[in-house]
């Protein structure tokens, strides 16, 4: 289990019953208390490989603006609504081509001990009433569960979760940190989702991150505690033997999990913003996923070409759909174009996609 060599602590936020939480669950580890974070964050931005030197230490602090915000999702592309939550910022994982590698001006794995702030934000979000369910997510800036051993963060949002109508609550992970989740009660609203990969993809560029059998187990002791699941096959990354790979993950999965407690299934394949891959090249030299050719989406980001796009989600969308022909399905940041052409119809836009969750 993670363990920083170091925490700052901002004097702020010392007396905090987060910052307790924290220091409870990490005894042992060496303390500096600090005035202003630009002063961790200078220190190990003066350090070699500031990117991992910053998932080694942790810096606790307070969030002066709104710690829940939309999905900027993409221009151009059919988006979801996604809502995210973000007390934590960072990740001790390693995944080549994690974009998280492009926050340059704090590396730090950064935590928000001001809490009541962020409760009381979300006390109000949740009750502006919006045409579809709400769905509300920690796992973008950080993974949802691999710090949960720490923050206990499971402990304090499912239960609030559990209480609120018309919304979802999803834990994305690729860890196996169930522990915290299994005795409480979620009342139907968590969904816990694992992203996924064929282990051959996962041993070279998903570095810390749990086995895919290890992933696939701990969702099953999530299904047995009855929570809802959900699986992302994002980024689905391209490789000589890239379909007998997805087919053995599609074959995995449905022998660990029953397709009836899967609430949605997401497809995306491997996108990358310009400015990530100087990084990749510098920090994972002997990664291959930058070696294909890619073009530039409307959003800047670059893409697989179209054909082998369409091709690869067709092929994981056939392999899904001859084990279960009903479980939801959607594609992650793309155009109404490539909907068509892999299922045959597609959103109107992005509302449309929204009301397609259920709670
Ligand atoms: S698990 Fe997610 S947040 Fe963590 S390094 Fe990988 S891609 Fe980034």
């Amino acid at each position: 289990m993670f363990k920083p060599k170091k925490i700052y602590i901002d004097v702020e936020v010392e007396n905090a019953s987060f910052t307790e939480t924290i220091l409870n669950n990490l005894a042992g580890v060496p303390i500096e208390f600090i005035d202003d974070p630009r002063l961790a964050t200078d220190e190990i931005l003066s350090k070699p490989d500031p990117i991992g030197q910053g998932k080694k230490h942790l810096l606790i602090t307070s969030y002066k603006g709104r710690m829940l915000k939309p999905c900027p999702g993409t221009p151009k592309v059919i988006c979801c609504h996604y809502q995210i939550l973000s007390p934590v910022i960072g990740c001790p994982l390693d995944c080549t081509y994690c974009a998280l590698q492009m926050y340059f001006n704090n590396p730090l794995i950064t935590m928000y001990a001001n809490i009541n702030d962020l409760m009381r934000e979300m006390d109000e979000r949740l009750q502006r009433k919006s045409g579809w369910p709400l769905r509300i997510g920690t796992g973008e800036l950080t993974d949802s569960l691999e710090l949960d051993h720490i923050t206990e963060m499971s402990r304090l949002f499912i239960p609030y979760f559990s209480k609120k109508s018309n919304v979802l609550f999803e834990l994305k992970t690729k860890s196996n940190q169930i522990n915290n989740l299994l005795d409480l009660n979620h009342g139907g609203k968590t969904v816990v989702a694992w992203s996924v990969n064929p282990q051959t993809i996962i041993d070279k560029e998903e570095m810390g991150c749990a086995s895919l059998e290890e992933r696939l187990q701990a969702a099953r002791q999530c299904q047995e505690a009855g929570y809802k699941l959900a699986f992302h096959f994002d980024p689905i990354i391209y490789s000589p033997d890239w379909e007998e790979g997805y087919e053995s993950v599609v074959e995995s999965l449905f022998e660990y999990i029953d397709p009836q407690n899967i609430v949605w299934i997401s497809l995306g394949t491997f996108r990358y913003p310009p400015s990530l891959k100087p990084i990749i090249r510098e920090r994972c030299p002997r990664s291959k996923i930058i070696d294909e050719e890619f073009i530039p989406g409307q959003d800047g980001k670059m893409r697989y070409l179209k054909p082998i796009r369409v091709g690869m989600y067709s092929k994981v969308l056939s392999q899904i759909r001859s084990h279960n022909r009903n479980v939801f399905i959607y594609l992650c940041m793309e155009s109404t174009d490539v909907w068509r052409k892999v299922f045959g119809w597609t959103p109107k836009n992005t509302a449309d996609l929204a009301r397609m969750f259920r709670t």
